[in-house]
């Protein structure tokens, strides 16, 4: 009997009305708001949500500050049913800094004015809403990943999706305490993997959603939360929402970083890189660890001990990079569908707007019980009348805008900020970011080991690489197939180190890349790490050959964040 029919004999198949996939804020307000119209219409739905991390939350990564114009709309009396609000914003503050300076930008733009705000830990925040969407009577897996989509016999019509296999060795032969997957149909599934999900990554190779669209690039953030002795800057700072730009990554890479005050004397903290960056040395991790140690940031942080770190990738290509939001039989919401505001530097309200309008769609298509893309599609109506559409659309050519170098980027961003978008730059080129590295010239390396001198580590407040992915609390069941798929190994050791030097083992936040010398031989050879993987997608984003790709490990691997 093959390993296939022996799983295919034991799978079990659920059924539900409707399926989210992905327990973000776009999956759960979606399923919060369709379980809402479904007791207004006296409907009876059978409504599951699947995640594939341990607990909800728990790979829930952002800043973050909340805009609660969605949360307003879904829960308006949020604050009294136990909104986890860290504090609120008194002011922003917006920095420019150089190596050892900071000046303060008089003027804040408008889109990343925040005062009223709600600063919060995502993970905090999507737990307390799957608790609402669960007294609602929302089914919730958390530890599931839903590893393929199904389809039906037309090969194009979503029919639900398939978790993933558990108890595999890395043969990828199953062991004693092998689960087989569960086949989880539904009317309509609603795909909220997050930015590079691999189940929309999945759905265009077959459908092509992203037909026409610019090619998305994405910015990752590396981010710790630290405690502090007491509570000092913000104790007398006008602002406690602060954002920076400048050193460490200079203007001709785009990123900057973001200090932002949380209850209990702590901050979140993290550094945001654009990931069209050129140069092929660039240290994601260094350049974080060079952010806390500028003079003005390691006064806010000084005597503080980091308790929690992680790192993920957005999507920062907007409106034009969006796919097709409806096929037959599922819809794509949040992150997954480029539903992120990076001008303002947000993406957690309109991820939940963009699923609380596909909960509108599907339910319009629950009372036609009609499911097909004709159907469904009704949710881009909604979205195109919605505040969403112009929250994106106002920021339609930042990435554009950002991916310029200098001086040139500002202007752009000023003239963009000033015309609401700035037509006659609409639609310009965006290059993938795979596609931006330079070759190393000579000498290259021996200037970048300047530039990143040995870091003094004092495992407290300034933690290296593997401190921070324990601090992470990421694990893997070691024994099972690697989840990180490195297509060719003799390209790693023989071009992409001639060409780029392997930047794998530096856009890496967790040390999951390794190159390793044979001493007697003196060969080159990729080790991998799998079990730090901290989820993040930036080597699947950023590999020069796309020789990577990132698949899901078992449902409830990975990160175990709780105030990310
Ligand atoms: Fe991120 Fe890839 Fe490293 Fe995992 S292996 S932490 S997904 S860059």
């Amino acid at each position: 009997m093959n390993q296939e029919g022996t799983m295919a004999e034991v799978r079990e198949q659920i059924e539900f009305d409707v399926l989210f996939v992905g327990g973000g804020p776009a999956g759960l307000a979606g399923a919060i708001h369709i379980m809402q119209l479904a007791k207004q219409k006296d409907l009876d739905l059978e409504v599951a949500l699947i995640d594939k991390g341990g607990d909800i939350g728990s790979h829930a990564l952002s800043g973050a500050v909340l805009n609660p114009i969605a949360l307003k709309e879904l829960l308006p009396d949020y604050t009294n049913a136990g909104c986890p609000i860290e504090t609120d914003v008194r002011g922003d503050e917006f920095r420019f800094l150089t190596k050892r300076g900071n000046y303060a930008v008089p003027f804040v733009p408008k889109y990343m004015r925040n005062e009223g705000f709600h600063i919060i830990s995502l993970s905090r925040f999507v737990q307390w809403l799957a608790q609402i969407a669960e007294d609602l009577g929302v089914n919730i897996f958390s530890g599931f990943a839903g590893k393929d989509v199904l389809y039906a016999d037309d090969d194009k019509t979503v029919i639900g999706v398939r978790t993933g296999d558990k108890g595999l060795g890395k043969d990828g032969k199953s062991k004693a305490n092998f689960e087989a997957g569960v086949d989880i149909a539904a009317k309509v599934t609603v795909i909220g993997d997050g930015a590079k999900g691999s189940l929309l990554r999945e759905i265009s190779e077959k459908l092509d959603v992203f037909a026409g669209k610019k090619p998305q690039v994405f910015e990752t953030g590396i981010k710790e939360v630290i405690q502090l002795p007491e509570r000092t800057y913000f104790a007398d700072s006008a602002g406690n929402d602060i954002h920076t730009f400048g050193y460490p990554l200079g203007l001709d890479v785009h990123g900057g970083g973001f200090i932002y005050e949380m209850k209990d004397n702590r901050v979140a903290l993290g550094l945001v890189t654009s990931l069209g960056y050129q140069d092929p040395l660039l240290n994601l991790y260094e350049e974080f660890i060079r952010f806390k140690r500028h003079p003005f940031v390691s006064k806010i942080i000084s005597g503080g001990k980091v308790i929690e770190q992680g790192a993920r990738v957005v999507d920062s290509g907007g409106y034009f990079t969006m796919p097709k939001l409806a096929v037959d039989g599922a819809v794509f919401v949040g992150a997954a569908a480029s539903m992120v505001d990076m001008a303002g530097l947000k993406g957690i309200h309109t991820s939940m707007k963009s699923g609380m309008l596909a909960a509108e769609a599907i339910l319009g298509a629950i009372l036609k019980t009609d499911f097909s893309q004709e159907t469904l599609i009704q949710y881009h109506d909604l979205f195109e009348a919605s505040w969403l559409k112009q929250e994106l659309y106002a920021g339609r050519n930042f990435a554009q805008a950002a991916s310029k170098k200098g001086l040139m980027k500002l202007v752009r961003m000023g003239v963009e900020y000033l015309t609401g978008g700035c037509p006659i730059f609409d639609k310009t080129p965006l290059e993938e970011d795979s596609r931006t590295l330079k070759p190393l010239k000579k000498g290259d390396l021996e200037a970048s080991e300047e530039k990143y001198e040995k870091q003094d580590y004092d495992g407290a407040l300034f933690v290296d690489k593997l401190t921070g992915v324990y601090l992470s609390k990421t694990q893997h069941r070691e024994d099972q197939p690697c989840h990180l798929i490195v297509h060719d190994t003799d390209l790693c050791v023989n071009e992409c180190f001639k060409t780029y030097g392997c930047p794998c083992t530096r856009f890496c936040p967790a040390n999951v890349y390794e190159m390793e010398t044979d001493h007697n031989t003196q060969e080159k050879k990729l080790k991998l790490n799998p079990s730090n993987c901290l989820h993040c997608k930036t080597c699947e984003v950023k590999d020069p050959f796309g020789n990577i790709t990132w698949t899901c490990p078992e449902g409830g691997d990975g990160p175990k964040y709780t105030v990310m």
